[in-house]
């Protein structure tokens, strides 16, 4: 046998948190059992008081070449405990057309210490591809309401992004939506530049809550006239999470937040300048507020990071003229750290935690339980977590590309020790742990279709 895991009075599995030793072999877990196995082992790790849960999966990061490669980025992401990642399409070339997918597969199969997934991108510009791209394993496609790049367009008007939506139905894919309305942060750039209000600290205003709140009832509205379920990447006000718990029950309607916009609210910007720039911005109190109400309530699906490394001078140029700076931070390493210390404040259960790290968004990419879950049969992907220790935040211990953090100086409550791939340990003696290099190109990429088609 390949791997014992032992002594863990709290392993999260399937029927919830149970006291049981996982023997793995093969990259599955094989057997999950309360009395100490006999059968020798290559490796017994012990995880005496510690938690044992399903290896972190996070649908949402960016790895442009350059900034952060396949095997910067897996590496960040096993350092936080996270076993999957799924790729959003704008990096270079974006995933829009099926060439550009199997380059992707091909140059991430080589450096990926850890299991991928890539999303495609629906736009007025490769509606013919998307079945191509389908069928060659992607299940979600992205629509950026809000214009991004030449390169990766967003529909113009509702009958444009309702022939979107009808595609992605057709593929029995999943939209996913960045739901920011175009015209108000086109207006809103327009007018900050007129008023010269271009610090940091004016950027919020420029993106108002409003305008996500706009896009997200208009999208709900239109997938129900395309009958395409949605999901929407980094909600950022609770009031549209409030819109979204109003037809949740007979839509299917999912949302996803990230970190940055439940830690942080719009006065980061006055403290971080240009570096808190991401798109949405962070909120007034009062919406992040709610939003954590929704978190809480479950009508936040995910918890993901959209994790983007920079150089400094990407930021450091939009110091005097915000809008100059790149949109994003990276995330990786410091998403489930900062998540368990919410926990540690009772602002979460743990429980809760686990499922929107996990389970929730392996069910929504059609991947439990097959990942996501600890029952026999399941990959072997797990995160071993010290919920007892403490440490402090800094980009010198990190192992993104990136050169800052937004949390740097932060301590957190809660770390993974040790994550585990498919059977094979991809980071150990953590908090931020040692990679284990010699694993680069062990991530596989997981086709979906072909994923649906076993299950
Ligand atoms: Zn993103």
């Amino acid at each position: 046998m390949d791997l014992l895991i032992k002594n863990s009075n709290l392993v999260y599995t399937s029927e919830g948190f149970k006291s049981v030793n996982i023997v793995v072999e093969d990259g599955k877990i094989r057997k999950l059992t309360a009395q100490k196995p006999n059968e020798a082992f290559d490796r017994i790790i012990d995880a005496s008081k510690k938690i044992v849960v399903p290896g972190i999966i996070d649908l949402h990061v960016h790895f442009y070449e350059g900034r952060e490669t396949w095997f910067s980025g897996t590496s960040a992401a096993a350092g936080g405990g996270i076993t999957t990642v799924f790729e959003q399409p704008f990096s270079d070339p974006p995933t829009i057309y099926p060439e550009a997918l199997d380059l992707k597969i091909r140059r991430a199969k080589k450096e990926a210490l850890i299991d991928f997934g890539l999303h495609g991108g629906a736009t007025p510009i490769n509606l013919e591809y998307i079945k191509q791209l389908a069928l060659k394993g992607v299940k979600t496609f992205k629509i950026f309401l809000p214009e991004i790049s030449p390169d990766f367009p967003g529909p113009s008007d509702d009958n444009e992004f309702l022939d979107l939506l009808h595609i992605v139905k057709k593929t029995n894919g999943l939209a996913l939506i960045h739901a920011e309305n175009r015209t108000a942060v086109e207006v809103g750039l327009e007018k900050a530049i007129t008023a010269k209000k271009i610090a940091p600290k004016d950027f919020p205003k420029s993106r108002p809550p409003m305008a996500e709140i706009e896009a997200v009832s208009r999208s709900i509205l239109l997938a129900a006239l395309a009958d395409c379920p949605i999901y929407f990447v980094h909600l950022s006000t609770g009031t549209a999470g409030q819109i979204i718990s109003t037809i949740k029950k007979t839509q299917p309607v999912y949302a996803e937040t990230c970190p940055q916009y439940l830690i942080y609210d719009e006065s980061v910007f006055e403290e971080k300048g240009p570096y808190a720039r991401v798109i949405p911005p962070m909120r007034p109190k009062a919406e992040v507020a709610k939003l954590w109400d929704c978190l809480r309530l479950g009508i936040i699906d995910t918890i993901a990071t959209d994790h983007c490394a920079y150089p400094k001078f990407e930021k450091e140029r939009g110091r005097y003229n915000i809008f100059l700076a790149n949109n994003g931070i990276p995330g990786l390493e410091t998403s489930l750290p900062l998540m368990l210390t919410q926990v540690h404040h009772n602002r979460l259960e743990l429980e809760h935690l686990i499922k929107l790290m996990t389970e929730n968004p392996a069910k929504i990419m059609g991947l439990y339980p097959r990942k996501g879950c600890i029952q026999v049969g399941s990959d072997a992907d797990l995160t071993i977590i010290d919920f007892n220790k403490k440490s402090r935040i800094t980009i010198d211990n990190l192992h993104t590309k990136s050169e800052f953090t937004l949390y740097e100086g932060l301590t957190v409550h809660g770390v993974p020790e040790i994550t585990i791939s498919r059977g094979t340990v991809v980071m150990e003696n953590g908090y931020p742990g040692e990679i284990l290099t010699k694993n680069r190109g062990h991530g596989n990429f997981l086709n979906i279709s072909e994923i649906l088609k076993d299950l």
